[in-house]
């Protein structure tokens, strides 16, 4: 299953909603926090569900959050044979 994380950049937002609301795993919530503007940013209340798909960074307007891939290519312990022709 894909799995990915989502970077959120605290000082840009403007705390539009866009991402909470657009995120089709509902990964995030508005934080009760203020930043330094004095918005309330998202942050991952369910990170775990998250995708990495990064529609909430393509519907935020502010360049604030962007999600990204953490799946890696499924831990494959195939240990390969040496060549043993020693002739
Ligand atoms: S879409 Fe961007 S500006 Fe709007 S709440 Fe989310 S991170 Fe903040
Ligand atoms: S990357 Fe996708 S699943 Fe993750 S928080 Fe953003 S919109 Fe939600």
């Amino acid at each position: 299953m894909a799995r990915g994380s989502v970077s959120i950049v605290v000082e840009r937002c403007k705390a539009c909603g866009f991402c909470v609301e657009f995120c089709p795993s509902k990964v995030l919530a508005l934080s009760s926090a203020f930043n330094s503007k004095g918005y309330h940013p998202p942050h991952a209340v369910t990170p775990e569900k998250c995708s990495g798909c990064d529609l909430c960074g393509m519907y935020c307007p502010d360049f604030a959050i962007h999600g990204f891939r953490t799946d890696k290519p499924a831990a494959k312990s195939e240990t390969e044979k040496e060549p043993d022709d020693a002739c």
